[in-house]
């Protein structure tokens, strides 16, 4: 069959971008559609502009902590839109160079929104282009609840577009994206409540972790909420929003609510029904090891396919991917065991590995298990304290 191309990637975030590139790389005739702005969500709404917010609140600590070493600061203030102004821009940067290595390694990039028309074609924007091989690769989106109200509260993707420093303000959620922007805002100065449905935050990471955290965000003067539940949402009159709350508390007002409740898959709008792809019930696709999805010639990468949705996992299973169709390396494939992750929070997280209570389900006796907490040195002299957990 002929067709307009090798490999078209539908989405150029972190796997679109990478197997487009590794695919070209190794000779193959690749295009890659992108509806928004290049780089996906890590460039635009996540990895990238978190971690420029996380150093701000890195640098807002080390003034916090400055006269503890001696030194005597002015008055320090800070200004969120020059921030949001640099991040913005860095951002702006980082799509133009997305941009400029993608058409240097010789993909054509479509802009548009593409459906499929069958197994081998989509459209975009009227036009028809075919390929062998097809790489679904449309990452997610932010979920809201349904509740009254919920429009009312902003995402992640609201959260980096906020023009000015909320002053008091509510983040629903206690996975890593909740904690982090919780952190980020306490650590520049907002009141922050963090409002969760369990006991603890990072509800999937080890025992350790959980309550460290947990422990720290309380002295650090986060108000942290476990098992709440959110009746509604209402306009207030004195600040922005109003949350009232299911068990009855007295309803509370916030200038800022922020949804960070999970993601949802991007596959609603593919047409996949004519290619034949099949999604599982909360709308990921399912991959083998592979990628390969249930139609021969159709693979999935990325946040879509609900395993690990970290950009290095995506990106390695782009450039295998790219390797195992057109680099003659038929069994070339990402282990997804052992994914090390890092978790933006005060102090940091990092994690490899099962977390104790699946390592004993999974080797009873035989597990021992090494662990230490202490205060680090930079702590020696400082009046405000973070813990360091080990395990
Ligand atoms: P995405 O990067 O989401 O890209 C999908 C692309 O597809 C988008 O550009 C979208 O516009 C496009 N698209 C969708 N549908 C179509 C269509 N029909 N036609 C054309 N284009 C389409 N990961 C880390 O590893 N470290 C971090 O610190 C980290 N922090 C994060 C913080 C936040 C707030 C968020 C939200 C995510 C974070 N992540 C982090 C996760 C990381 O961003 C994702 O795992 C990664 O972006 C997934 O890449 P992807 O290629 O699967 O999808």
């Amino acid at each position: 069959m002929t067709t307009d191309y090798d490999l078209i990637a539908i989405g150029g975030g972190s796997g679109g971008l990478a197997v487009c590139k590794r695919a070209a790389a190794l000779g193959a005739r690749v295009a890659l559609v992108e509806a928004e702005r290049l780089g996906g969500a890590c460039v635009n709404v996540g990895c990238v502009p978190k971690k420029v917010m996380w150093n701000g609140a890195a640098v807002a600590q080390a003034l916090s902590d400055a006269p503890d070493y001696g030194f005597t600061l002015g008055h320090a203030s800070f200004d969120w839109p020059t921030l949001k102004r640099k991040r913005d821009a860095y951002v702006t940067r980082l799509n133009e160079i997305h941009e400029k290595n993608l058409t240097g390694a010789g993909v054509d990039l479509i802009r548009g929104h593409a459906r499929f028309a069958d197994s081998h074609t989509i459209e975009v924007k009227g036009k028809s282009y075919s390929a062998n091989h097809i790489v679904i690769a449309t990452g997610g989106r932010p979920l809201t609840p349904r509740i009254p109200g919920a429009e009312l509260g902003i995402t992640s993707d609201g959260f980096f577009e906020l023009a000015q420093r909320p002053e008091k303000v509510a983040v629903i959620g206690g996975g890593y994206i909740g904690v982090e922007i919780a952190g980020v805002l306490n650590a520049l100065g907002s009141q922050v409540t963090l409002l969760l449905r369990g006991e603890e935050p990072l509800g999937r990471f080890d025992p350790l972790i959980r309550e460290t955290l947990k422990a720290q965000m309380v002295d650090d003067g986060i108000d942290l909420r476990p098992r709440t539940t959110l009746a509604k949402i209402t306009p207030s009159e004195s600040r922005g929003l109003s949350v009232v709350y299911a068990d009855g508390t007295e309803p509370e007002q916030f200038d800022t609510l922020i949804w960070a409740i999970g993601r949802a898959p991007n596959s609603d709008t593919l047409n996949l029904e004519a290619s034949g792809v099949l999604r599982d019930l909360e709308g990921f696709i399912p991959t083998d090891k592979y990628q390969n999805t249930n139609i021969p010639g159709i693979y999935a990468i990325g946040d879509i396919t609900g395993r690990a949705a970290l950009t290095p996992v995506a990106i390695a299973a782009g450039r295998r991917l790219a390797e195992r169709l057109f680099g003659n390396q038929p069994d070339s494939h990402l282990d997804y065991a052992n994914i090390p992750t890092v978790v933006f929070s005060h102090p940091a997280i990092g994690s490899i590995g099962l977390t104790e209570p699946e390592a004993r389900l999974q080797y009873g006796d035989e597990v021992t298990s090494y662990q230490t907490r202490f205060t680090p040195m930079y702590h020696a002299i400082t009046r405000h304290k973070t813990k360091t957990a080990m395990k």
